[in-house]
């Protein structure tokens, strides 16, 4: 343990944001990462209260107490090697993991939680630009050939930890670069992309190959999914030339919103506007979705409405509503209620603090528009009664709209992409496997693993992250008869 009275000691110091007028003007972070004193000074809040609720909070299992103590102690090599112990990609969810640790911690009872997802930023960073992390190459090699089907964070894990046991693992993407919805997805402005190629270039120095703009599958899939491929590989070939194929193909089905005026120009699933944002940024063509001196309005109150906000407001748009279905969350949760899980309350994101109207209980009935063009959208007001909706009476309104953007979820993953691995579905639509037991990621199609939103559905990087890991375990122990690497 760091200091013994340091939780009473010290208050919480987050991590600080540049100022909404100049980060509205770019599409890079904007986060300050704490300094090496700030961080042990939050390293020392830490209380060691015996049952780390965080440890089992923390999806990927991070040792956090013993990387607290260790940045404490100034001792950052090894707070690096703990952190690296758990966790493949500690820069990508010290920047975008919404911290359910934090929602665990024991401090964050009766005061703020310790900063842990701002210490873990600062070590990853730290380890970085001191050069400690680097390729670990199999020193030996098993002869055991493994296709990975999807270059996600799922993937990702998956393939480093197969590669760093000595099998040969190649990873096949449909879009021409790898990441998944980290690349293309989740803005610049949350988390810059040369994260994902530098530890591309790690992956390769361990061996792993990367055939991206190869889609792999049977018939075509729809075009609300982006597929950049120029090249298809059908399954049959995979499971001839593999030992074990891992299927981390994400949930990448957008959930539609059927009402009339559906099909009005203007009208976008989110990812349409996104994808070729990131796609801009990049320098590959310009976003022809623009927001600028629009009237937007985006349907959906979650993550990925938080982008769809954050980018329209980057563009320039004239006003932004953001409309949700559910009514709105408490402000703060019921702690001994709810503690030391993740509770439902009210959550501002730096998009929505960028500018932004919010309305909840809201229903969308149509959208109006003239010479094919979306105008305006007519919504009504919704009560909930036991979990029940219902409309209001005489509660319909209308709204101008010159964009608006569908950012309702993902229903499933493309269904022609398990169908052409004749993978059983569970009743979401999602590969059937379970997590535990003999069979663990194993799908009913022998040699063929599932993990990440592709098993689980629609989820988060860090939930990703664990089950590629344990899924390579599972394909580990499969092809070996037992296995080193960790659950
Ligand atoms: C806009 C947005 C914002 C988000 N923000 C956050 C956030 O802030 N924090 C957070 O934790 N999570 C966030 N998420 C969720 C998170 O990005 C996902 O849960 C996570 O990326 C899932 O990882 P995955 O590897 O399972 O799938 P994905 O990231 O979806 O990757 C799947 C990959 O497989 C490829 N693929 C699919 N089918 C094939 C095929 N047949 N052949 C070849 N390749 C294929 C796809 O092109 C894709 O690259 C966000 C999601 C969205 C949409
Ligand atoms: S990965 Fe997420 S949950 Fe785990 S320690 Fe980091 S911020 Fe917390």
């Amino acid at each position: 343990m760091g200091k013994v009275t340091g939780f009473m000691e010290f208050e919480r110091v987050d991590e600080t944001y540049e100022a909404p007028v100049k980060r509205l003007h770019h599409y890079k972070e904007f986060v300050a990462a704490l300094t090496d004193e700030e961080a042990k000074v939050q390293g020392a809040r830490c209380m060691d209260c015996g049952i780390p609720f965080c440890n089992s909070g923390c999806p990927v299992n991070n040792i956090i107490p013993d990387f607290n103590d260790l940045v404490f102690h100034n001792d950052w090599k090894n707070a690096l090697d703990v952190l690296q112990s758990t966790n493949n990609f500690p820069e990508f969810t010290g920047r975008i993991c919404p911290a359910p640790c934090e929602a665990a911690c024991t401090l964050g009872i009766n005061r703020a939680p310790v900063g842990i997802k701002s210490i873990e930023h600062a070590i990853i960073d730290k380890g970085w630009e001191s050069g400690w992390v680097k390729p670990q190459p199999s020193k030996t090699k098993t002869g055991k050939k493994v296709a990975v089907v999807g270059g996600g964070p799922a993937g990702m894990a998956a393939a480093q930890q197969l590669a760093r046991v000595g099998h040969d693992v190649t990873v096949f993407e449909k879009n021409d670069r790898i990441g998944g919805l980290l690349r293309y997805g989740i803005p610049d402005f949350k988390m810059e992309k040369w994260l994902i190629d530098r530890r591309v270039e790690q992956m390769e120095a361990e061996g792993v190959k990367f055939e991206t703009g190869v889609f792999v599958g049977k018939e075509a899939i729809g075009a609300e999914v982006k597929n950049y491929s120029t090249k298809t590989v059908s399954p049959d070939q995979l499971m001839k030339d593999f030992d074990a194929v891992v299927i981390t193909g994400g949930a990448e089905q957008p959930r539609d919103l059927p009402v009339p005026g559906r099909e009005l120009a203007g009208v976008h699933y989110a990812l349409e506007f996104l994808i070729p944002q990131n796609k801009e940024n990049a320098g590959d063509f310009k976003n022809e979705i623009r927001a600028t001196d629009k009237h937007v309005v985006v349907i959906g109150g979650g993550d990925t409405g938080s982008d769809c906000v954050g980018t329209s407001n980057r563009h320039g748009a004239t006003k932004i509503t953001q409309f949700e279905l559910l009514p709105q969350p408490p402000e703060e949760e019921n702690k001994p209620l709810v503690w030391p899980y993740w509770p439902t309350k009210l959550r501002t994101s730096s998009s929505h603090e960028e500018g932004c109207d919010r309305d909840w209980s809201v229903g969308t009935k149509r959208f109006e528009g003239k010479n094919g063009k979306v105008e305006k959208l007519i919504g009504v007001r919704l009560e909930w009664k036991d979990g029940k909706m219902a409309e209001v009476p005489n509660s319909e309104f209308e709204i101008k709209a010159d964009l608006v953007l569908l950012a309702m979820g993902f229903v499933s993953p493309v269904q022609q992409v398990l169908n052409a691995f004749g993978v059983e579905k569970d009743a979401r639509g999602n590969a059937k496997a379970t997590v535990d037991g003999q069979n663990a990621y194993q799908t009913n199609v022998s040699k063929v693993f599932a993990a990440g939103d592709m098993r689980r559905g629609q989820s988060l990087v860090v939930w990703a992250i664990r089950e590629g890991r344990q899924c390579a375990q599972a394909v580990d122990e499969y092809l070996m008869g037992s296995s080193v690497l960790p659950r």
